[in-house]
Protein backbone atom coordinates (compact mmCIF):
# COMPACT_ATOMS: atom_id res chain seq x y z
CA UNK A 1 0.00 0.00 0.00
CA UNK A 2 1.30 3.18 -1.10
CA UNK A 3 1.32 5.90 1.59
CA UNK A 4 0.81 9.41 1.06
CA UNK A 5 4.00 11.69 0.38
CA UNK A 6 4.71 14.79 2.66
CA UNK A 7 5.25 17.16 -0.30
CA UNK A 8 8.72 16.97 -1.10
CA UNK A 9 9.03 20.55 -0.46
CA UNK A 10 7.05 22.68 1.62
CA UNK A 11 4.52 24.20 -0.10
CA UNK A 12 3.35 27.95 -0.15
CA UNK A 13 1.48 28.85 2.84
CA UNK A 14 -1.46 30.80 1.36
CA UNK A 15 -2.12 27.98 -0.85
CA UNK A 16 -2.52 25.76 1.75
CA UNK A 17 -4.53 27.88 3.73
CA UNK A 18 -6.74 28.33 -0.12
CA UNK A 19 -6.64 24.35 0.46
CA UNK A 20 -8.16 24.32 3.81
CA UNK A 21 -10.83 26.56 2.54
CA UNK A 22 -12.02 24.17 -0.34
CA UNK A 23 -11.83 21.10 1.45
CA UNK A 24 -15.05 22.54 3.15
CA UNK A 25 -17.58 22.44 0.38
CA UNK A 26 -19.24 19.60 1.45
CA UNK A 27 -19.37 19.89 4.75
CA UNK A 28 -23.17 21.19 6.84
CA UNK A 29 -23.67 24.39 6.33
CA UNK A 30 -24.00 25.53 9.54
CA UNK A 31 -23.47 29.09 8.99
CA UNK A 32 -26.78 29.27 7.12
CA UNK A 33 -28.63 27.62 10.02
CA UNK A 34 -29.17 24.41 8.34
CA UNK A 35 -27.64 21.98 10.96
CA UNK A 36 -29.26 21.24 13.98
CA UNK A 37 -26.62 19.35 15.80
CA UNK A 38 -22.45 19.60 16.33
CA UNK A 39 -21.93 23.14 15.97
CA UNK A 40 -23.53 26.29 17.75
CA UNK A 41 -23.09 28.83 15.52
CA UNK A 42 -24.23 32.94 15.74
CA UNK A 43 -22.92 34.98 12.98
CA UNK A 44 -19.43 35.79 10.95
CA UNK A 45 -18.61 38.19 14.14
CA UNK A 46 -18.68 36.43 16.69
CA UNK A 47 -16.40 33.26 14.45
CA UNK A 48 -13.46 36.32 14.43
CA UNK A 49 -13.63 37.29 18.18
CA UNK A 50 -12.95 33.69 19.17
CA UNK A 51 -10.80 32.86 16.48
CA UNK A 52 -9.22 35.64 17.63
CA UNK A 53 -9.32 35.06 21.46
CA UNK A 54 -7.94 31.64 20.30
CA UNK A 55 -4.97 32.85 18.46
CA UNK A 56 -3.76 34.43 21.75
CA UNK A 57 -2.76 31.20 23.32
CA UNK A 58 -3.01 28.95 20.74
CA UNK A 59 0.42 27.71 21.80
CA UNK A 60 -0.22 28.49 25.58
CA UNK A 61 -0.47 24.76 27.31
CA UNK A 62 -2.53 24.14 29.93
CA UNK A 63 -0.89 21.34 31.52
CA UNK A 64 1.08 22.82 34.44
CA UNK A 65 -0.67 25.81 35.83
CA UNK A 66 2.20 27.06 37.90
CA UNK A 67 3.65 27.81 34.15
CA UNK A 68 0.50 29.35 31.45
CA UNK A 69 -0.65 31.42 34.88
CA UNK A 70 -2.93 33.73 32.45
CA UNK A 71 -4.51 30.01 32.15
CA UNK A 72 -4.83 29.07 35.38
CA UNK A 73 -6.69 32.38 36.38
CA UNK A 74 -9.07 32.11 33.52
CA UNK A 75 -9.62 28.85 34.18
CA UNK A 76 -10.40 29.73 38.14
CA UNK A 77 -12.32 32.70 36.80
CA UNK A 78 -14.58 30.37 34.49
CA UNK A 79 -15.18 27.64 36.86
CA UNK A 80 -16.14 30.62 39.55
CA UNK A 81 -18.62 32.27 37.16
CA UNK A 82 -20.06 28.84 36.70
CA UNK A 83 -19.90 28.17 40.42
CA UNK A 84 -22.19 31.38 40.64
CA UNK A 85 -24.65 30.07 37.97
CA UNK A 86 -25.08 26.90 39.13
CA UNK A 87 -25.93 28.42 42.72
CA UNK A 88 -22.95 26.11 44.09
CA UNK A 89 -21.53 27.10 47.63
CA UNK A 90 -18.46 28.71 48.93
CA UNK A 91 -16.81 25.40 48.64
CA UNK A 92 -17.71 24.83 44.80
CA UNK A 93 -14.33 24.45 42.96
CA UNK A 94 -13.59 22.71 39.45
CA UNK A 95 -11.72 22.19 36.16
CA UNK A 96 -11.75 23.02 32.55
CA UNK A 97 -11.98 20.22 30.45
CA UNK A 98 -11.18 19.93 26.53
CA UNK A 99 -15.21 18.71 26.50
CA UNK A 100 -18.30 17.47 28.00
CA UNK A 101 -16.91 14.08 27.21
CA UNK A 102 -13.89 14.24 29.37
CA UNK A 103 -16.13 15.58 32.15
CA UNK A 104 -18.25 13.05 31.94
CA UNK A 105 -15.54 10.51 32.49
CA UNK A 106 -14.05 12.25 34.95
CA UNK A 107 -16.93 12.40 37.62
CA UNK A 108 -17.30 8.35 36.54
CA UNK A 109 -13.36 8.17 37.44
CA UNK A 110 -13.34 10.22 40.62
CA UNK A 111 -16.19 8.66 41.98
CA UNK A 112 -15.23 5.13 41.36
CA UNK A 113 -11.67 5.68 42.94
CA UNK A 114 -13.48 8.07 46.09
CA UNK A 115 -15.52 4.83 46.68
CA UNK A 116 -12.73 2.53 46.64
CA UNK A 117 -10.91 4.71 49.06
CA UNK A 118 -13.87 5.34 51.48
CA UNK A 119 -16.06 2.90 51.44
CA UNK A 120 -13.52 -0.46 49.60
CA UNK A 121 -15.93 -0.54 46.45
CA UNK A 122 -14.40 -3.18 44.19
CA UNK A 123 -17.25 -4.13 42.13
CA UNK A 124 -18.68 -0.80 41.48
CA UNK A 125 -21.44 -0.08 39.87
CA UNK A 126 -23.76 3.34 39.14
CA UNK A 127 -27.66 4.24 38.54
CA UNK A 128 -27.65 5.93 35.02
CA UNK A 129 -31.28 7.10 33.33
CA UNK A 130 -31.79 4.99 30.00
CA UNK A 131 -31.67 8.66 28.02
CA UNK A 132 -27.93 9.37 29.90
CA UNK A 133 -25.49 10.59 27.12
CA UNK A 134 -23.52 8.05 25.02
CA UNK A 135 -20.55 9.47 27.07
CA UNK A 136 -21.40 7.54 30.33
CA UNK A 137 -21.84 4.29 28.60
CA UNK A 138 -17.81 4.82 27.54
CA UNK A 139 -17.09 5.95 30.80
CA UNK A 140 -18.74 2.76 32.16
CA UNK A 141 -17.45 0.77 29.62
CA UNK A 142 -13.26 2.61 29.97
CA UNK A 143 -13.43 2.72 33.74
CA UNK A 144 -15.38 -1.12 34.75
CA UNK A 145 -18.22 0.56 36.00
CA UNK A 146 -21.66 -1.62 35.79
CA UNK A 147 -24.45 0.41 34.79
CA UNK A 148 -27.98 -0.09 36.43
CA UNK A 149 -30.66 1.70 34.26
CA UNK A 150 -33.19 3.58 35.20
CA UNK A 151 -36.30 3.06 32.70
CA UNK A 152 -38.06 5.47 31.04
CA UNK A 153 -41.98 5.61 31.20
CA UNK A 154 -44.56 6.21 28.74
CA UNK A 155 -43.92 9.74 28.31
CA UNK A 156 -40.22 8.97 27.74
CA UNK A 157 -39.75 10.65 31.04
CA UNK A 158 -36.68 8.66 33.86
CA UNK A 159 -38.70 6.52 35.88
CA UNK A 160 -36.99 6.86 39.25
CA UNK A 161 -39.53 4.51 41.24
CA UNK A 162 -37.06 1.92 41.41
CA UNK A 163 -34.22 4.40 42.21
CA UNK A 164 -33.59 3.32 45.63
CA UNK A 165 -33.78 0.16 45.39
CA UNK A 166 -31.16 0.01 42.24
CA UNK A 167 -28.87 1.91 45.01
CA UNK A 168 -26.45 -0.90 46.74
CA UNK A 169 -23.32 -0.64 48.69
CA UNK A 170 -21.70 -0.76 45.53
CA UNK A 171 -23.34 1.71 43.88
CA UNK A 172 -20.57 4.83 43.50
CA UNK A 173 -22.93 7.24 42.11
CA UNK A 174 -26.24 8.26 40.69
CA UNK A 175 -26.86 10.37 37.32
CA UNK A 176 -29.65 13.08 36.60
CA UNK A 177 -29.43 15.25 33.14
CA UNK A 178 -30.50 18.79 33.27
CA UNK A 179 -31.54 18.24 30.51
CA UNK A 180 -31.03 14.61 28.84
CA UNK A 181 -29.95 14.63 24.69
CA UNK A 182 -32.08 12.72 23.30
CA UNK A 183 -35.06 14.10 24.06
CA UNK A 184 -34.46 17.68 26.19
CA UNK A 185 -36.33 16.23 29.18
CA UNK A 186 -34.96 17.61 32.21
CA UNK A 187 -34.84 14.50 34.68
CA UNK A 188 -36.70 14.89 38.49
CA UNK A 189 -33.34 15.96 39.60
CA UNK A 190 -34.72 17.10 43.58
CA UNK A 191 -35.71 13.94 43.79
CA UNK A 192 -33.17 12.24 42.83
CA UNK A 193 -30.75 13.71 45.03
CA UNK A 194 -33.12 13.09 47.96
CA UNK A 195 -32.63 9.75 47.01
CA UNK A 196 -28.74 9.74 46.79
CA UNK A 197 -28.30 11.38 49.65
CA UNK A 198 -30.48 9.50 52.15
CA UNK A 199 -28.59 6.27 50.62
CA UNK A 200 -25.30 8.06 50.84
CA UNK A 201 -24.23 8.21 47.75
CA UNK A 202 -23.64 10.93 45.05
CA UNK A 203 -25.05 12.37 42.35
CA UNK A 204 -23.78 14.25 39.09
CA UNK A 205 -25.95 16.04 37.21
CA UNK A 206 -24.66 16.32 33.35
CA UNK A 207 -26.40 19.79 32.43
CA UNK A 208 -23.40 19.67 29.19
CA UNK A 209 -26.18 20.98 27.61
CA UNK A 210 -27.93 22.92 30.07
CA UNK A 211 -25.11 24.80 31.88
CA UNK A 212 -25.04 27.99 29.85
CA UNK A 213 -28.98 27.93 29.08
CA UNK A 214 -30.93 27.04 32.22
CA UNK A 215 -29.85 29.41 34.52
CA UNK A 216 -30.72 32.79 31.80
CA UNK A 217 -34.07 30.93 31.22
CA UNK A 218 -34.58 31.20 34.95
CA UNK A 219 -33.64 35.07 34.96
CA UNK A 220 -35.66 35.51 31.65
CA UNK A 221 -38.88 34.27 33.98
CA UNK A 222 -39.13 30.18 33.03
CA UNK A 223 -40.45 28.00 35.96
CA UNK A 224 -37.85 25.43 35.91
CA UNK A 225 -37.61 22.74 38.45
CA UNK A 226 -34.36 23.02 40.68
CA UNK A 227 -31.25 21.20 39.28
CA UNK A 228 -28.30 22.41 40.31
CA UNK A 229 -26.46 22.77 43.58
CA UNK A 230 -29.41 23.92 44.80
CA UNK A 231 -30.50 20.38 45.27
CA UNK A 232 -28.78 19.44 48.87
CA UNK A 233 -27.60 15.99 47.27
CA UNK A 234 -26.36 17.05 44.11
CA UNK A 235 -22.51 16.88 44.35
CA UNK A 236 -20.76 17.56 41.04
CA UNK A 237 -22.29 19.14 37.91
CA UNK A 238 -20.58 18.90 34.55
CA UNK A 239 -21.60 21.82 31.63
CA UNK A 240 -20.49 22.85 28.01
CA UNK A 241 -18.82 26.10 27.55
CA UNK A 242 -18.52 24.92 23.72
CA UNK A 243 -22.72 24.22 23.43
CA UNK A 244 -24.65 26.75 24.66
CA UNK A 245 -21.48 29.30 25.84
CA UNK A 246 -20.67 29.58 22.07
CA UNK A 247 -17.33 29.18 23.29
CA UNK A 248 -14.81 27.62 20.77
CA UNK A 249 -15.01 23.98 20.32
CA UNK A 250 -12.77 22.24 23.45
CA UNK A 251 -14.04 23.95 26.24
CA UNK A 252 -16.04 22.15 29.11
CA UNK A 253 -16.28 21.95 32.99
CA UNK A 254 -16.86 19.80 35.68
CA UNK A 255 -17.79 21.51 38.83
CA UNK A 256 -17.64 19.80 42.42
CA UNK A 257 -19.22 20.73 45.75
CA UNK A 258 -16.12 20.24 47.64
CA UNK A 259 -12.27 19.25 47.15
CA UNK A 260 -12.06 16.44 49.24
CA UNK A 261 -14.28 14.54 46.31
CA UNK A 262 -12.37 16.86 43.51
CA UNK A 263 -9.40 15.47 44.61
CA UNK A 264 -9.95 11.77 43.85
CA UNK A 265 -10.27 12.99 39.91
CA UNK A 266 -6.78 14.22 40.35
CA UNK A 267 -3.64 12.22 39.88
CA UNK A 268 -0.42 12.37 40.74
CA UNK A 269 3.10 10.22 39.93
CA UNK A 270 5.66 11.29 42.63
CA UNK A 271 8.32 8.87 40.93
CA UNK A 272 8.58 9.67 37.38
CA UNK A 273 12.10 10.31 36.00
CA UNK A 274 10.30 13.25 33.95
CA UNK A 275 9.32 14.99 37.43
CA UNK A 276 7.14 15.12 39.81
CA UNK A 277 3.66 15.30 37.95
CA UNK A 278 0.17 16.08 38.70
CA UNK A 279 -2.80 16.53 36.34
CA UNK A 280 -6.11 17.45 37.08
CA UNK A 281 -7.96 16.00 34.29
CA UNK A 282 -7.31 12.96 31.06
CA UNK A 283 -5.45 15.70 29.57
CA UNK A 284 -1.50 15.89 29.27
CA UNK A 285 -1.16 19.23 27.40
CA UNK A 286 -4.43 20.91 27.76
CA UNK A 287 -5.25 23.17 25.06
CA UNK A 288 -4.83 27.46 25.58
CA UNK A 289 -6.67 28.61 23.38
CA UNK A 290 -9.86 26.86 23.97
CA UNK A 291 -9.54 27.99 27.58
CA UNK A 292 -8.78 31.70 26.47
CA UNK A 293 -11.44 31.76 23.77
CA UNK A 294 -14.15 30.40 26.95
CA UNK A 295 -13.40 33.11 28.99
CA UNK A 296 -13.32 35.86 26.45
CA UNK A 297 -16.80 34.37 25.62
CA UNK A 298 -18.52 34.83 28.84
CA UNK A 299 -16.93 38.09 29.06
CA UNK A 300 -18.09 39.35 25.47
CA UNK A 301 -21.29 38.40 26.73
CA UNK A 302 -22.56 38.77 30.09
CA UNK A 303 -25.00 38.30 32.02
CA UNK A 304 -28.05 40.49 29.53
CA UNK A 305 -25.94 38.63 26.47
CA UNK A 306 -26.50 35.39 27.37
CA UNK A 307 -30.38 35.97 28.70
CA UNK A 308 -30.74 37.66 24.74
CA UNK A 309 -29.39 34.41 23.40
CA UNK A 310 -31.61 32.09 25.76
CA UNK A 311 -34.35 34.19 24.74
CA UNK A 312 -33.84 33.88 21.10
CA UNK A 313 -33.63 30.05 21.43
CA UNK A 314 -36.37 29.50 23.55
CA UNK A 315 -38.47 31.66 21.06
CA UNK A 316 -37.27 29.42 18.39
CA UNK A 317 -37.93 26.29 19.87
CA UNK A 318 -41.15 27.34 21.10
CA UNK A 319 -42.31 28.16 17.37
CA UNK A 320 -40.56 24.51 16.17
CA UNK A 321 -43.09 22.57 18.98
CA UNK A 322 -45.98 25.02 17.93
CA UNK A 323 -45.58 24.25 13.95
CA UNK A 324 -45.06 20.11 15.03
CA UNK A 325 -48.34 20.34 16.64
CA UNK A 326 -49.74 21.77 13.74
CA UNK A 327 -48.33 19.12 11.04
CA UNK A 328 -50.65 16.02 11.03
CA UNK A 329 -48.42 12.70 11.25
CA UNK A 330 -45.71 14.09 13.77
CA UNK A 331 -45.49 14.84 17.58
CA UNK A 332 -42.47 16.01 20.05
CA UNK A 333 -41.05 13.02 21.93
CA UNK A 334 -41.12 13.44 25.61
CA UNK A 335 -41.76 17.04 27.34
CA UNK A 336 -38.43 18.74 25.86
CA UNK A 337 -38.12 22.04 28.70
CA UNK A 338 -34.90 23.31 27.11
CA UNK A 339 -32.94 24.22 23.91
CA UNK A 340 -33.24 20.98 22.14
CA UNK A 341 -35.85 18.37 21.37
CA UNK A 342 -37.07 15.81 19.29
CA UNK A 343 -39.86 14.60 16.82
CA UNK A 344 -41.68 11.60 15.36
CA UNK A 345 -44.45 9.84 13.95
CA UNK A 346 -48.07 9.89 15.46
CA UNK A 347 -49.23 7.74 13.25
CA UNK A 348 -47.37 4.56 12.27
CA UNK A 349 -47.37 4.67 8.46
CA UNK A 350 -45.33 7.49 8.60
CA UNK A 351 -41.95 6.75 8.25
CA UNK A 352 -39.94 9.62 10.28
CA UNK A 353 -36.46 8.24 9.13
CA UNK A 354 -38.13 9.12 5.49
CA UNK A 355 -39.12 12.29 6.71
CA UNK A 356 -35.29 12.67 7.74
CA UNK A 357 -33.88 11.97 4.08
CA UNK A 358 -36.86 14.27 2.43
CA UNK A 359 -35.24 17.05 5.31
CA UNK A 360 -31.69 15.89 4.07
CA UNK A 361 -32.51 16.33 -0.06
CA UNK A 362 -33.51 19.79 1.05
CA UNK A 363 -29.87 20.76 1.92
CA UNK A 364 -30.86 20.31 6.59
CA UNK A 365 -28.45 18.41 8.04
CA UNK A 366 -30.54 16.25 11.48
CA UNK A 367 -29.81 13.98 13.42
CA UNK A 368 -32.04 10.72 13.87
CA UNK A 369 -32.93 9.22 17.51
CA UNK A 370 -33.94 6.26 18.14
CA UNK A 371 -36.40 4.03 20.41
CA UNK A 372 -38.65 6.03 19.98
CA UNK A 373 -37.87 6.78 16.42
CA UNK A 374 -37.40 10.52 15.37
CA UNK A 375 -35.85 13.36 14.02
CA UNK A 376 -33.58 15.78 16.48
CA UNK A 377 -32.53 18.92 16.57
CA UNK A 378 -30.30 21.00 19.34
CA UNK A 379 -31.64 24.61 18.29
CA UNK A 380 -29.70 27.78 18.83
CA UNK A 381 -29.94 31.65 19.19
CA UNK A 382 -29.27 31.82 15.14
CA UNK A 383 -31.61 28.96 13.94
CA UNK A 384 -34.56 31.59 14.70
CA UNK A 385 -34.30 32.80 11.60
CA UNK A 386 -34.63 30.03 9.33
CA UNK A 387 -37.73 28.35 11.81
CA UNK A 388 -40.53 29.56 8.65
CA UNK A 389 -38.48 27.47 6.01
CA UNK A 390 -37.40 24.45 8.05
CA UNK A 391 -41.15 24.05 9.17
CA UNK A 392 -42.59 24.36 5.61
CA UNK A 393 -39.93 21.94 4.07
CA UNK A 394 -40.39 19.72 7.28
CA UNK A 395 -44.73 19.79 6.18
CA UNK A 396 -43.50 19.22 2.24
CA UNK A 397 -41.34 16.35 3.58
CA UNK A 398 -43.93 15.04 5.65
CA UNK A 399 -46.76 15.30 2.35
CA UNK A 400 -43.95 13.62 -0.02
CA UNK A 401 -43.76 11.03 2.20
CA UNK A 402 -47.35 10.08 2.75
CA UNK A 403 -47.44 9.63 -0.72
CA UNK A 404 -44.42 7.35 -1.34
CA UNK A 405 -44.12 4.75 1.76
CA UNK A 406 -41.88 3.01 -0.12
CA UNK A 407 -39.24 5.66 1.05
CA UNK A 408 -38.97 4.09 4.35
CA UNK A 409 -37.20 0.84 2.23
CA UNK A 410 -34.69 3.09 0.57
CA UNK A 411 -31.97 5.15 0.89
CA UNK A 412 -30.49 5.96 4.43
CA UNK A 413 -33.96 5.34 5.83
CA UNK A 414 -33.53 1.83 5.40
CA UNK A 415 -29.89 1.68 6.75
CA UNK A 416 -31.45 3.59 10.34
CA UNK A 417 -34.51 1.80 10.42
CA UNK A 418 -32.68 -1.24 10.18
CA UNK A 419 -30.26 -0.20 12.74
CA UNK A 420 -32.82 0.66 15.01
CA UNK A 421 -35.01 -2.20 14.61
CA UNK A 422 -33.33 -5.44 14.14
CA UNK A 423 -33.47 -7.41 16.88
CA UNK A 424 -29.92 -8.84 16.69
CA UNK A 425 -28.04 -5.77 19.07
CA UNK A 426 -24.86 -7.13 18.74
CA UNK A 427 -24.74 -7.86 15.10
CA UNK A 428 -25.72 -4.09 14.54
CA UNK A 429 -22.61 -3.41 16.87
CA UNK A 430 -20.45 -5.46 14.76
CA UNK A 431 -21.30 -4.43 11.35
CA UNK A 432 -20.95 -0.64 12.70
CA UNK A 433 -18.16 -0.99 14.14
CA UNK A 434 -16.51 -3.00 10.95
CA UNK A 435 -18.11 0.10 8.79
CA UNK A 436 -16.87 2.20 11.54
CA UNK A 437 -13.41 1.19 12.01
CA UNK A 438 -12.50 0.93 8.01
CA UNK A 439 -12.60 4.83 7.87
CA UNK A 440 -9.86 4.82 10.08
CA UNK A 441 -7.59 3.04 7.22
CA UNK A 442 -4.71 5.42 6.53
CA UNK A 443 -5.92 7.38 3.82
CA UNK A 444 -9.15 6.75 4.09
CA UNK A 445 -12.51 8.87 3.39
CA UNK A 446 -15.94 9.28 5.34
CA UNK A 447 -18.53 7.33 5.92
CA UNK A 448 -20.46 6.27 3.08
CA UNK A 449 -23.81 4.70 4.43
CA UNK A 450 -24.38 3.50 0.97
CA UNK A 451 -21.21 2.35 -0.78
CA UNK A 452 -22.21 2.81 -4.48
CA UNK A 453 -22.30 -0.88 -6.13
CA UNK A 454 -21.95 -2.66 -3.11
CA UNK A 455 -24.91 -4.00 -1.39
CA UNK A 456 -25.30 -1.20 1.70
CA UNK A 457 -25.07 -1.47 5.13
CA UNK A 458 -28.88 -2.04 5.37
CA UNK A 459 -28.85 -4.94 2.58
CA UNK A 460 -25.99 -6.74 4.56
CA UNK A 461 -27.65 -6.08 7.98
CA UNK A 462 -31.02 -7.49 6.08
CA UNK A 463 -28.96 -10.44 4.52
CA UNK A 464 -27.60 -11.50 7.84
CA UNK A 465 -30.97 -11.25 9.30
CA UNK A 466 -32.37 -12.99 7.05
CA UNK A 467 -30.20 -16.15 7.29
CA UNK A 468 -30.37 -15.93 11.51
CA UNK A 469 -34.19 -16.58 11.34
CA UNK A 470 -33.78 -18.97 9.00
CA UNK A 471 -31.55 -20.84 11.10
CA UNK A 472 -33.96 -20.02 13.88
CA UNK A 473 -36.31 -22.25 11.77
C1 LIG B 1 -22.83 16.86 24.28
C2 LIG B 1 -23.12 16.13 25.54
C3 LIG B 1 -22.12 15.44 26.23
C4 LIG B 1 -20.75 15.20 25.64
O1 LIG B 1 -20.14 16.37 25.29
P1 LIG B 1 -19.03 16.46 24.15
O2 LIG B 1 -18.59 17.88 24.27
O3 LIG B 1 -19.71 16.16 22.86
O4 LIG B 1 -17.95 15.49 24.46
C5 LIG B 1 -22.45 14.90 27.45
N1 LIG B 1 -23.69 15.00 27.95
C6 LIG B 1 -24.69 15.64 27.31
C7 LIG B 1 -26.05 15.72 27.93
C8 LIG B 1 -24.43 16.22 26.07
O5 LIG B 1 -25.42 16.80 25.38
Amino acid sequence: MDHLQLPAQGRNPDEVLTDLSRFRAKDPDYKAGKLWSLVYHLDEEHDDFLADAYRQYSSANGLNPAAFQSLKQMESQVISVMAGLLNGGPDTCGVMTAGGTESCLMAVKCYRDMAAKTRRVSRPNMVLPATAHVAWFKAAEYFKVKIRLLPVGKDLATDISKLARKIDGNTVMVLGSAPEYPHGTIDPIAEMGRIAAEKGVPMHVDACVGAFILPFMEKNGHDLPEWDFRVPGVTSISGDIHKYGYAAKGASAILYRDLDTLKHQMFVYQDWPGGVFASPAMLGTRPGGAYAAAWATLQKFGEDGYCDLARRTIAAVDAIKEGIDGIDGLKILGAPQGPLLAYGASDKALSIFAVADQLAAKGWSVNRVQNPDGIHAMVTARHLEVVETYLSDLKAAVATVRANPDLARTGSAATYGMMAHVPMRGMVKAKVLDTFAAMYRAGGGALELEESGKPGLAERLMGRYVAWKARRG
